[in-house]
């Protein structure tokens, strides 16, 4: 599978009911990315300028309301553990051994 994504981070701030989100959005998509799911210094650092990284494992919102749903999941249940990668995994199973 051929697929190519070249992202364009931006660090942004939304407040959305009263919470503040501090994340990344990418500029060419308009995805906003889930903070807890994916460090978000990696992708998009503060104070630097716009970046490119596909992170591995995150998940992504066209809406900030989306965006606040998610988040609540994250802190109402066990779920946290078990995160849903967006991205369709080839070949089974994750593993990082070398
Ligand atoms: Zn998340």
């Amino acid at each position: 599978m051929v697929f190519r994504w070249n992202p364009k981070w931006s660090r942004r701030k939304f407040i959305y009911e009263g919470m503040e989100i501090e994340t990344c959005v990418d500029l060419i998509t308009g995805l906003i990315l889930c903070p807890i799911c994916t460090d978000i210094d990696n992708v998009c650092p503060e104070g630097k300028g716009d970046t490119q990284v596909v992170p591995e494992k995150a998940a992504y919102f066209f809406t900030v309301q989306d965006l606040i749903e998610h988040i609540k999941a994250h802190a109402t249940s066990s779920w946290e553990r078990k995160r849903v990668p967006i991205a369709i995994e080839e070949g089974g199973e994750e593993s990082e051994e070398e």
